[in-house]
């Protein structure tokens, strides 16, 4: 491991596509470091079927524009969407310059909620993988850029309201302060605080919380989207079923067997995916068996199709001894993405002097009040390089980092700190999951408040997460709270329909406050 240094001009917090993607436009700027909680990139899944949407040859930016405002119901920046949708095509050709060498067939193909082909597929490699990989393989060319492996942002060191740096906790367990001129969070998702999520064991939030809690505001965080259909077995992980199969027709069937969807939405199994979600939970409910799911048929579509479509899903279930051509398969929603986060504007700048965000942690206004799937990764692409040209014309400074306050270790594992994450899971997924309602929120804030005390010390990093997880908990909890209507992804029993005269805006939280300016 090479040591840490002290200073540098630039951090970038995350190492997935926005982080990557911001660095290299950094390179050029000063030294910038990357750091990364994790090992090298991998994207988040194996699955062939990773993709990011980018226009085809035959597309229109307008008809993409106008699918991404449709999913975002009403809440999406039309002005921001228009910069993803039109500078997306130059980011991914740039990207398949520097990856030409790979020869990756791609092609272009239908998801639900795109009206076009837009969706891309690597013939030979997952493209959100191929994606990593290229960006990977280009940061590690520049030699303005270093990666730390392996190390934890604990919190964003600040001064007289802007941002000075940032403390870490090294892979050995050793804790560090660096300054830098500014720093970039691209820490990505917090599906953690569900109990049941797509994403992986990572996303725990930190991103949001250590922006939280230098002063920067969080926007929509309302907003969680669960994907309808992840695998439901016990001890297999909740590999997200996509939604191309529905698309090629895979049936939905309650406990009885039968096919629900079509009383839900004329669109059946293709309607949007909030309302599979829901009407899935729905059909949950009223089986009213203790551990409750529904099935993913595809036992009626051609079995050559399924597997040269969908290999990874394939092989996965088929080592769990499913055979997904032959049997059906056990689905329940997880919390798969969320629409807000860090607010910034279209540089990716907060209101922290100095502190930026992109990708999954920010909220750009792109997607709204829920996300058009597979637009996450053009997202990423498209602010990450934003923010990072924005952050090249911050003005240099030098900081002399103070001793870092605190010693941390790696373990043994905080007493305790497991079972309140079990709790935070429980109680979110509870109560402000699919379908919420008032009391149950009211609830759920209370139970979250009152595990505070317990989680004020951090001084492992999985503690660390833990007090992350909870304070985006409560963020997420009182927004929803608070937004009393239903709009995209935020679904309420108690509000069932929109309420445009006082929630047409976006939600952003001043403390303990969620407040709806106008902006
Ligand atoms: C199962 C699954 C499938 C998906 N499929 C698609 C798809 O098909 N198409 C699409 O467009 N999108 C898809 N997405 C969404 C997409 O992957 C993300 O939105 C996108 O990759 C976000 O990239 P990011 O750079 O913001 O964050 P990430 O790629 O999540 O990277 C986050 C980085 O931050 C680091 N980090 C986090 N916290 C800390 C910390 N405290 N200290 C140091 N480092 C930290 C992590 O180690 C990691 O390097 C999928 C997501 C999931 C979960």
């Amino acid at each position: 491991m090479k040591a840490l240094p002290a200073e540098v001009d630039f951090v970038v917090i995350g190492a997935g596509v926005a982080g990557l993607r911001a660095a290299i436009e950094l390179a050029d700027a000063g030294r910038v470091l990357v750091i990364s909680k994790q090992e090298p990139p991998e994207f988040k899944t194996k699955d062939r079927r990773s993709e990011a949407a980018w226009l085809s040859e035959t597309d229109d930016v307008i008809l993409h524009l106008q699918d991404t405002i449709a999913a975002g119901d009403g809440l999406s920046k039309p002005e921001a969407v228009k910069i993803m949708v039109e500078e997306g095509v130059e980011r991914i050709d740039e990207l398949l310059t520097w990856g030409r060498h790979a020869g990756t067939k791609l092609s272009f193909e239908p998801e639900n909620a795109h009206t076009r082909s837009r969706v891309l597929h690597a013939a030979s490699e997952p493209s959100g993988k191929e994606i990593l990989r290229i960006l990977w393989d280009k940061v590690h060319s520049l030699k303005q850029v270093s990666v730390a492996q392996f190390t934890f942002a604990t919190s964003l060191l600040t001064d007289a309201g802007r941002v000075t740096g940032v403390s870490l906790i090294d892979e050995k367990a050793v804790p560090h302060d660096i300054s830098c001129s500014a720093v970039l969070l691209a820490t990505g998702g917090c599906g953690q605080i569900y109990r049941n999520t797509s994403n992986p064991e990572s996303a725990t939030a930190d991103g949001i919380a250590l922006a939280v809690r230098a002063g920067a505001e969080v926007s929509d965080m309302e907003f969680v989207q669960f994907h309808p259909t992840a695998l439901h077995m016990k001890k297999v992980p909740q590999i997200l079923l996509p939604e191309g199969l529905r698309a090629d027709g895979a049936y939905l069937r309650n406990f009885e067997l039968d096919r629900f969807m079509g009383k839900y939405h004329p669109l059946g199994e293709r309607a949007p995916r909030d309302l599979v979600s829901r009407a899935i939970v729905h059909e949950m409910e009223v089986s009213r068996a203790k551990d409750p799911f529904v099935y993913l048929d595809l036992t009626h579509l051609n079995t050559t199709k399924v597997q040269k479509s969908f290999p990874f899903i394939y092989e996965t279930c088929m080592a769990y001894n499913v055979d997904i051509t032959e049997d059906v398969i056990p689905v329940r929603p997880a919390a798969y993405a969320n629409a807000g986060g860090v607010r910034t504007d279209l540089d990716g700048k907060t209101n922290v002097n100095r502190l930026y965000a992109a990708g999954e942690v920010a909220a750009t206004g792109v997607h709204g009040a829920n996300q058009l799937p597979s637009n996450s990764i053009l997202e990423s692409l498209v602010f990450g390089a934003r923010a990072g040209r924005a952050m090249r014309n911050v003005e240099k400074i030098s900081h002399q980092p103070g001793e870092p306050k605190a010693t941390y270790s790696n373990g043994p594992v905080d007493v305790g700190v497991e079972e309140l994450i079990g709790r935070i899971q429980d109680t979110m997924w509870k109560e402000v999951g699919v379908v919420r309602m008032r009391p149950g929120m009211q609830n759920a804030v209370k139970a979250l408040e009152e595990m505070a005390p317990k989680l004020s010390q951090p001084r492992t990093r999985r503690a660390h997460e833990a007090a992350n997880l909870h304070l985006t908990a409560l963020l997420i909890a009182r927004s929803a709270l608070a937004r009393e209507e239903s709009r995209g992804a935020h679904y309420r029993i108690d509000y069932s329909d929109h309420e445009d005269r006082r929630f047409s805006r976006h939600s952003l939280i001043r403390g303990d406050k969620v407040l709806y300016p106008i902006t």
